[in-house]
């Protein structure tokens, strides 16, 4: 009866919600709902007995901690984005208030620590695993008085292990995907047994320094800090956070927000007091400067260096989230963006670069030269696009000019390109994103946003850039 409702409840959620960027459903989304909410949100554990409509209040209760954990659109309800975030790979370590704290703010009480690797996988050398662990552990090292010995016999703090399915600890692995690897928060007093272990999931395929499959020198980076007493980060940008994002390692450095969570519990490094990592740009910063602003089925997207934030016609919150999240293959710090309604294609540019987005997938054969937008060859970069599905007309922006590209006859517009204070009465400055959105242009100079509009082209306000964010 209980799984029956469940049943049904999600049917009718999935397709009264379907969500603008559309993603597929299946009768096995239920299961992973269920699954999901079990493993991470604790789900069922405490209400075995309710009756129906309790029961499903009760989903409805973990549906909404997760979106709002993950900086979703808090519903109650399993839209297509919500799925989408649970059927991503991440950490096994659940996220809901009571485990996340780890109540009592577990810690070692001494900076010595031992670990030992006990097994490895074979997807990669006893090197290679060697020194993707000694790595992680620096990451940590590098910001706190906390220093690590490998052991090789006898009982470390960190026992490290690859093991799958069941491996004996009463958290069974669940196979390739889903759950990547977990680890144990520090022991409440001097103990030898789990705490402060890790372990990794052996049916994933670990790699040490390619794009594919799931780089271990990250996913042993995010559990060190569980075992080190560090719960999940909401922060879209930390390395603590739950999903599983691919990075570019060689230039990895430990963002900000674990620096602070980490160095709240053991105090900084003594040899190198202060180190920075990078931060999440925060949506109310008076100076933000935005790379790119594109309208997306309805929503606007709002591009900043890694991130971007999503923002719906009615809520009153933008979600932020780390691009390669959503787009693992697109660029990061983008010069450009926009939408073509007509094929509902995003846009994006960096250097001489396009990449056409199609929903959560990019298009294949991208990304392609600037030169398939008709620019002349001498065009190095656009600073924004401004796309308006009247006119059909695409404007870019490069330095003080902007060219006029017909999207039906898909070649440009002759008597381009224009100067900028021509075309827009009043913008003296560069044109860094640019965005229609409901009959008005919105041309951004670094921190400020013009307003025009869009037929007459005449100056109405001068806005803060953050304006469509909600500050
Ligand atoms: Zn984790
Ligand atoms: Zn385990």
């Amino acid at each position: 009866m209980k799984n029956f409702s469940l049943c049904v409840l999600l049917s009718l959620v999935i397709a009264a919600h379907a969500n603008p960027i559309i993603t597929s459903t299946d009768s096995k989304d239920e299961d992973v709902v269920q699954n999901y909410l079990k493993r991470f949100y604790n789900l069922g554990m405490d209400s075995e007995s309710t009756v129906q409509f309790k029961t499903i209040s009760q989903l409805e209760l973990k549906v909404s901690e997760m979106q709002q954990f993950f900086g979703l659109r808090v519903t109650g309800e399993v839209d297509s984005e919500t799925l989408e975030v649970m059927k991503k790979p991440r950490c096994g370590v659940p996220d809901m208030e009571e485990y996340n704290t780890f109540i009592g703010r577990l810690k070692w009480h001494t900076n010595k620590l031992t670990y030992r690797i006990e097994s490895y996988t074979q997807d990669m050398s006893v090197a290679e695993v060697d020194s993707a662990m000694q790595k992680a552990l620096q990451v940590w090292a590098k910001v706190t008085p906390l220093r690590f010995t490998r052991i090789y016999s006898g009982t470390a703090d960190i026992m490290i292990s690859f093991g799958a399915r069941d491996h004996r600890d009463g958290y069974p692995f669940d196979g390739p995907d889903g759950t990547l690897a977990h680890a144990f928060p520090p022991p409440r007093s001097p103990s030898y047994g789990i705490e402060g272990d890790a372990h990794f999931d052996d049916d994933e395929t670990f790699t040490f320094h390619t794009s594919a499959g799931y780089n271990l020198f990250l996913v042993a980076a995010h559990e060190f800090g569980h075992s080190l007493g560090l719960s999940h980060s909401k922060d879209p940008g930390a390395l603590m956070a739950p999903i599983y994002v691919q990075r570019d390692v060689d230039s990895f450095v430990l963002p900000q927000d674990d620096v602070k969570g980490i160095q709240s519990l053991y105090g900084p490094n003594p040899d190198e007091p202060n180190p920075t990592g990078p931060s999440t740009p925060d949506a109310c910063d008076p100076k933000i400067k935005l790379d790119a602003v594109t309208s997306m089925r309805g929503e606007m997207i709002f591009f900043k260096g890694r991130f971007f934030w999503r923002s719906y016609p009615l809520s009153p919150n933008p979600e932020q989230h780390l691009i390669k999240s959503f787009w693992p293959d697109a660029p990061e710090n983008i010069d450009a963006a926009y939408e073509n309604p007509q094929t509902q294609q995003v846009f994006l540019f960096r250097g001489q670069k396009v990449w056409a987005l199609y929903g959560y997938d990019i298009e294949k054969g991208y990304p392609k030269s600037l030169s398939i937008m008709g620019l002349p060859e001498t065009v190095k970069k656009v600073s924004a696009v401004l796309s308006d599905p009247d006119t059909g007309k695409t404007l870019f922006f490069v330095g003080e000019y902007y060219y006029s590209y017909d999207e039906t006859k898909k070649a440009m517009d002759k008597g381009y390109p224009k100067m900028v204070a021509d075309g827009f009465p009043g913008m003296t400055g560069q044109v860094t994103a640019a965005v229609l959105f409901r009959g008005y242009a919105y041309l951004y100079d670094g921190s400020v946003m013009f307003e025009y509009d869009v037929v007459s082209r005449r100056l109405f306000r001068v806005l803060k850039a953050s304006y469509f964010l909600n500050c």
